[in-house]
């Protein structure tokens, strides 16, 4: 989007204060002596990874995650200087740059491991990696029945350093598979053993992500790796019934009514007319659609909160519209503020509440809304 034009009203607030908040309260609840990977892979769940790194990196985060190298580069030229960890490794090609950018990769692979041992050597430098585990997740990892035997080769390549080992929780938001969760604990252990055994001493042993960091205290290791916490998604996350920090949502979602029209009962709205007025209706129209990531699952079943009341979708949700009923919500005009996420008065809505009704999490939810919708950051008490 370019800058230099007023923009739609449609818009994300970032708060930087509450994201700040929210990591100071993880880590205050957490209270150890270990080190905070803030993760910020998915453009810091849709939040902003720049601005969001830069706060972090005030606030004191050690280590940054990200999903691949490429999103390592935008905190490098946002001015990140914290290490950075790429926690999909690397594609072949993308070694230089890697070297480069000072970006350490997980290594779950021999391929992988090889090309960069080669890069690092080209250099005359040793190229520092974290080897990922899989202890049960299935994804990527080196499968923990295998470490030994990674860890024998990786040995014979000199130019790559073991700085970290981590591996990464299944269902650690899932009280009823604690057994699970102790058992990936355990082979992770074993696996550690195993590179010991061959020499290795990495710094960094971390299994966490938000929900083990929380819920489950034996698997900190010496470092967490903090993602949905951080920009106050928890509800959907963290199991209920635990003991939590409080957390802040970061991010509202706003934008404002279009077009305000009087519809007699008995008339249909929108695509494949999946909608008629039960009563003479107040039907507003609102600039988002599902292009901006408020997604069509949303149709005839989300609602908004508009002048302090909740107005219910009505009919399909299109690429760049909604309708709404405005019906009870007297008042409300042209310009009238609509709230998306967030809050008005008393009334709220989650990025979890979205979640429910569009049957994913509020990571999709934040991470879901597209680049058409501005972020706007703020960091002082009024919104900018
Ligand atoms: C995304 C991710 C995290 C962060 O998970 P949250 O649930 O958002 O805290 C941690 N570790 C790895 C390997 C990840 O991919």
């Amino acid at each position: 989007m370019s800058n230099e034009w007023p923009h739609r009203p449609t818009i994300a607030h970032i708060d930087l204060n509450d994201l700040a908040f929210n990591f100071r309260s993880v880590r205050k609840f957490i209270g150890k002596q270990i080190s905070y990977m803030c993760v910020v892979k998915a453009d810091a769940y849709g939040h902003g990874a720049a601005d969001c790194a830069l706060r972090l990196e005030h606030e004191g985060a050690d280590w940054f995650g990200v999903a691949i190298p490429e999103e390592g580069e935008v905190l490098r030229m946002a001015g990140i200087t914290k290490p950075i960890l790429s926690l999909g490794s690397f594609w072949p090609g993308q070694e230089h740059k890697l070297l480069d950018l000072e970006i350490t990769p997980t290594v779950f692979g021999f391929r992988a491991a090889e090309i960069l041992d080669r890069a690092a050597a080209q250099r005359d430098t040793v190229a520092n990696v974290h080897v990922k585990i899989d202890t049960g997740m299935g994804r990527v990892g080196v499968p923990w029945r295998d470490a030994a035997a990674f860890a024998a080769r990786l040995s014979q390549m000199s130019n790559l350093h073991l700085e970290g080992m981590m591996t990464h929780f299944a269902a650690a938001d899932d009280l009823s598979e604690t057994a699970f969760t102790n058992a990936q604990i355990s082979r992770f252990q074993e696996a550690v053993a195993a590179f010991r055994d061959a020499g290795f001493s990495p710094n960094f042993l971390d299994l966490a992500n938000s929900p083990g960091a929380i819920a489950h205290p034996d698997s900190h290791g010496n470092m967490v790796r903090l993602g949905g916490v951080l920009y106050g998604l928890g509800d959907d996350v963290l199991p209920s019934g635990i003991e939590k920090p409080a957390l802040k949502p970061v991010m509202s979602l706003t934008t404002k009514l279009a077009m305000v029209k009087q519809i007699p009962a008995g008339e249909s709205l929108g695509y494949g007319r999946t909608y008629y007025t039960k009563r003479d209706s107040i039907v507003g129209t609102v600039p988002i659609g599902y292009e901006d990531g408020f997604r069509r699952s949303l149709s005839n079943l989300g609602r908004v909160i508009v002048n302090g009341q909740f107005a219910p979708i009505l009919g399909r949700v299109s690429m760049d519209w909604t309708t709404i009923d405005l019906t009870d919500a007297p008042g409300a005009s042209v310009g009238s503020e609509v709230t998306i996420i967030g809050q008005q008065n008393d009334l709220r809505i989650t990025a979890e509440d979205l979640a429910s009704q569009m049957e994913t999490s509020s990571y999709e939810v934040t991470c879901g809304l597209s680049s058409r919708v501005p972020r706007v950051f703020s960091s002082g008490t009024e919104r900018e």
